[in-house]
């Protein structure tokens, strides 16, 4: 019997939400760059820029259950892994052309994400003029934690942000510094690309990015959400 595909698709990436057994089905998964001032700082950049976007692949994805200790394996070609913490917007309605102030209805929660980076591959790319991808947009580049339905995430844009290395601090700030709201992100992405349920978006990341190595566990969190724990092997 002749089957449908030449080969066995992939199977749907998707991650579980707090309170239902119904899990999210990834889309595309949107990163904002430079989003925090302080951070904007630490990479040579100032003031405020417009916004600007990358993408990672749906599969870049690594699922940490709550209460979990996820694992991701250090990337093959580079010497310097960077660790960003990010809150993570869900979208679940989508839509284009979206106004900042109809932006809040299009979400259907928040999760604590990684946007792990290539940074020395990345720096490499950008003295070139050339895309991001190699450093950004590799296996298991965005780790994330459960998704909390909006109406129980409480006010997650005024939450403390962190991350933890070794039981360290090295990132800690508060998601309403963010330079680009979460609605103002929303309205000029939707501008650019027609968003669609199941969508994710990578808001940005505080000052304090740094290296991590194989052996090293990271912990994020964001102040009402679950919290991310990630082991580098
Ligand atoms: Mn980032």
């Amino acid at each position: 019997m002749a089957s449908e595909y030449v080969f066995t698709p992939p199977a749907a990436v998707s991650i579980p939400v707090v309170g239902q057994a119904a899990r999210f089905p990834v889309h595309r998964i949107y990163c904002v760059g430079r989003n925090y001032e302080e951070h904007a700082k630490e990479m040579g950049f100032t003031g405020r820029e417009p916004p600007f976007f990358f993408m990672k692949p749906a599969d870049a994805v690594v699922v940490v259950a709550a209460g979990e200790t996820g694992t991701m394996a250090y990337p093959t070609l580079t010497q310097n892994l960077h660790h960003e913490i990010e809150l993570v917007a869900a979208i679940g309605t989508g839509g284009k052309n979206i106004s900042a102030a109809d932006a809040h209805k299009h979400i259907f929660g928040y999760a604590v994400g990684l946007d792990m980076t290539r940074r020395d591959l990345q720096g490499d790319m950008k003295k070139q003029g050339r895309p991001w991808d190699i450093g950004k947009s590799f296996e298991q580049s965005a780790p994330i934690g459960p998704i909390v339905p909006v109406a129980q995430a409480g006010d997650v844009e005024r939450a403390e942000i962190s991350l933890q290395v070794g039981g360290k601090d090295r990132q800690r700030s508060n998601v309403s510094k963010l330079i680009w709201s979460i609605a103002e992100t929303i309205e000029h992405l939707s501008a650019a690309w027609e968003l669609a349920p199941g969508d994710l978006i990578f808001t940005g990341t505080p000052e304090g990015v740094a290296a991590v190595v194989a052996g090293d566990t990271m912990v994020g969190e964001v102040k009402g959400l679950p919290t991310l724990t990630v082991k580098v092997i």
